[in-house]
């Protein structure tokens, strides 16, 4: 499978019809009994959430969110297709934030509206759209891992970053074999600019080394012990990507008690 040769300085691939996939959401969430925890930034704008589960035990709670640059269509669609192919674990609660910046997915631009990468904004959040997600995950139990589904328009294939503090079992080696076959894995010893083997990096966790903090980040040191960035590249077919995330996230979910 080779590059399709669109990207050229930025993101230029297939875009989506946002209101049309904001109705897929909602009617998928609602066919299959998830309950709408979407919640507003202070303007008003809303941010979709979904959760699936009971509030009853201790059942582990798995975090899924997507479409924080608004110029990765995959990861949203991403988020759809597991919505309706409906085929989660019993075991566990599941949340699921699919378009953290609606705006800029309506608008294929990467940042919100005034300019603001989303995710360089956690460490300190001065953009609508974290301030309100930063509050939002207050209001939810810790999780057991966390997955936030990205791409990257000069990748040369599938990678993943992982922040795994505690040394546990890491999804991270079997995420890549379960893409491997439907998605080229970015194999470079370095992926921007940090070391990387197999596909897989592994960020410092040292607050101080990351003066900008992306979602993953403020998850770790919030919310979990164990967080992934998948991260499909964006010059392949829309369609090579969406699968890549979702096998990936997939991986992920077999781990739970069916
Ligand atoms: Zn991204």
């Amino acid at each position: 499978m080779r590059k399709l040769g669109l990207n050229l300085g930025k993101y230029c691939g297939e875009t989506l019809a946002v209101p049309a996939y904001f109705a897929d959401l909602a009617a998928a969430a609602q066919a299959h009994g998830w309950r709408d925890v979407s919640f507003s930034t202070t303007g008003g704008k809303l941010l979709p959430a979904y959760f699936r589960g009971s509030a009853a035990g201790e059942r582990p709670t798995i975090y899924i969110s997507a479409g924080i640059h608004g110029d990765e269509p995959a990861g949203p669609l991403a988020g759809l297709q597991l919505l309706r192919e409906d085929s989660w674990p019993a075991g566990a609660n599941l949340l699921l934030c699919p378009v953290l910046n609606p705006d800029g997915l309506a608008g294929n631009s990467r940042e919100n509206p005034s300019g603001v990468d989303l995710n360089r904004d956690y460490k300190d959040p001065q953009s609508p759209e974290t301030q309100a997600h930063v509050a939002w995950l207050q209001t939810q139990p810790a999780f057991a891992v966390t997955l936030c589904l990205h791409e990257d328009w000069e990748a040369q294939g599938f990678y993943l970053y992982e922040l795994n503090p505690d040394a546990r079992p890491s999804f991270a080696p079997a995420m890549i074999a379960a893409v491997a076959p439907l998605c080229p894995i970015d194999l470079s010893p370095e992926i921007e600019g940090r070391a990387a083997a197999g596909g897989i990096i592994h960020p410092s966790v040292e607050p101080s080394s990351r003066p900008l903090w992306p979602e993953a980040f403020h998850l770790l040191r919030h919310h979990t012990r164990l967080s992934y960035t998948l991260e499909a590249p964006s010059d392949f077919p829309l369609s090579v990507r969406v699968a890549a995330l979702v096998a990936a996230v997939r991986v992920v979910l077999a781990a739970f008690p069916k």
